[in-house]
């Protein structure tokens, strides 16, 4: 039976936030805890990115940079020596190279396992996984109850919501064409086995790194139609390089959290000109720019953060979500063997035609146009209003005054230590957010290199509230008397 006063930390979302959440209290905790790692929809321990099966699917972020765990950097460098294909590279290659997502996905898998099922004794944390969803919350006694979409429904004394990224938002017309078999409303679910014929076209809607997933698919699987991407800039990501060591930004002098807008725009200009006029690459501003983001974004005022997403934010998600050089080669190929056509217009909305669909479309001088397809992607990206949420667990929360969206509307409202703000105003007691969810409180807060440092500090905050008595009841069970933790993937 389980002592109700051994402290229980609720997780709901089992992709890289909550996983490592979960890897992280079982890491730290220094008396018994339980940990129940709620999740539905994509596969546990994965989530949307690492869930994929497709192998041409790649890290966008090199291996030296994909340590699940801050305090150990080279952690998933050292991982990838484990495996056969990897054992032998050279360790300069082997940091700079793109793996295949899925691998990740095996990664993060045995970090949890290790925790779920400890070889070594030394794991305090009892983890569970329970494939359901979390449809509600609410505070119970000195603690939190959580219910599930079957009815079923458990006490804890906190609960962490990291539940990810959305599907993409809706487009107009989208409810009509739900069921037609041109139209793919969710990019992240297969359709690879829904291909029209070569003769035919497919159009994605979207041109970033959701759209590049499906041409990689499509080029992989040697589809030989014309495959069309549409948006608003008609910009695709570039690619990954080697930057050169730039001792000129960010200039020493420059107080980021004082600059504004308008400073960080001259600032940003003068050293891409400069760079340019070397002969560099002016991306490398931006990816210098990442360890100072979060704060400069969050000493903007809310109108500055408004104007940075309607007139700068497009253009520096294309500089700033970079693509792996191999897959980036792949698709200029493409774009020169006009295997893909990129089109510069706002989806109007899209509509059935008999067996296809019907896409319209508005360029920049307002001129309508029409594309067909036998097949349509909506690869927008993942929905990022937050009061419009599909989550029926985040309406709930918004619903009964529990959450509240963040002043840009992209994500729920904390504090800086991942506590919830309530409707009221007031930090709850017992629930946290991290992950995307945190996009309009940090702008950055969407890639492994943010979300290991959240899951680590939430895990780390999570402890430190933990009741002296929760913290001293309990003791570890002797060997025979330990339970099996099932942890079914
Ligand atoms: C296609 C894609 C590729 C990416 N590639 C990279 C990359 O190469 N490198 C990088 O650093 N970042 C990458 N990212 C960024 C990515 O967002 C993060 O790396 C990370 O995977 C986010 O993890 P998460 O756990 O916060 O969210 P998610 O991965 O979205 O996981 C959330 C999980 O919670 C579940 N869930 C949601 N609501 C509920 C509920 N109510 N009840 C139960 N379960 C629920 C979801 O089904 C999902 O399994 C990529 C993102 C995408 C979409």
């Amino acid at each position: 039976m389980t002592d109700s006063r051994i402290h229980h930390i609720a997780i709901i979302g089992g992709g890289f936030s909550g996983t490592m959440t979960a890897v992280n209290l079982a890491r730290l905790s220094d008396c018994p805890l339980r940990v129940t790692l709620v999740n539905s929809g994509y596969p546990a321990g994965r989530g949307i990115a690492y869930g994929t099966r497709r192998p041409e699917h790649l890290l966008n972020v090199a291996a030296r940079n994909m340590s699940a765990l801050p305090d150990h950097p080279n952690h998933f460098v050292e991982w990838l020596r484990t495996r056969t294909e990897y054992a032998t590279v050279a360790d300069a290659e082997l940091r700079e190279t793109f793996v295949p997502r899925c691998l990740y996905g095996d990664y993060l898998r045995s970090l949890i396992l290790h925790c779920t099922r400890s070889i070594d004794r030394r794991t305090r944390a009892e983890i569970e996984l329970l494939e359901a969803e979390a449809v509600d919350l609410g505070p119970e006694g000195d603690g939190v109850q959580v219910f599930l979409s079957d009815g079923r429904s458990f006490a804890a004394h906190k609960a962490l919501l990291a539940t990810g990224n959305e599907p993409p938002a809706a487009i107009p017309g989208c409810d009509a064409v739900a069921t037609h078999p041109g139209w793919c409303a969710n990019p992240w679910v297969g359709w690879e086995n829904r291909l029209p014929p070569p003769g035919e076209n497919i159009v994605l809607l979207g041109t970033g790194l959701t759209a590049v997933d499906a041409i990689i698919t499509l080029l992989a699987l040697d589809w030989r139609g014309t495959v069309f991407a549409v948006s608003r800039n008609g910009l695709l990501p570039q690619s990954h390089f080697k930057g050169v060591d730039d001792p000129d930004f960010p200039p020493a002098h420059v107080d980021f959290a004082e600059l504004g807008l308008k400073g960080l725009a001259r600032l940003i200009g003068e050293h891409c000109e400069r760079l340019r006029r070397l002969g560099a690459n002016p991306a490398m501003v931006v990816d210098k720019l990442r360890p100072h983001t979060q704060r400069v974004w969050q000493a903007f005022s809310d109108t500055e953060r408004r104007e940075f997403v309607a007139q700068h934010a497009a253009r520096w998600n294309v500089i700033r979500h970079r693509i792996a050089p191999t897959i980036h080669r792949q698709v200029a190929a493409a774009v020169e063997q006009r295997r893909l056509q990129v089109t510069r217009a706002g989806v109007v909305g899209v509509h059935a035609r008999g067996s296809r669909i019907g896409i319209e479309l508005r360029g920049g001088d307002g001129a309508i146009s029409h594309l067909e397809a036998a097949l349509a992607i909506n690869c927008t990206g993942p929905h990022t209003r937050f009061s419009a949420t599909g989550s029926r667990l985040l309406q709930n929360l918004l619903r009964r005054g529990l959450a509240q969206p963040d002043a840009m509307d992209m994500g729920v409202r904390v504090g800086p230590d991942f506590a919830v703000v309530h409707g009221n105003g007031h930090r709850s007691r017992f629930l946290f957010a991290i992950g995307p969810l945190l996009r309009g409180t940090l702008w950055e807060s969407v890639a492994v290199p943010e979300l290991r440092g959240q899951a680590l500090r939430v895990a780390q905050t999570l402890l430190d509230e933990m009741p002296l008595a929760a913290a001293k009841a309990g003791r570890w069970p002797a060997p025979e008397e330990e339970a099996v933790i099932e942890f079914s993937i």
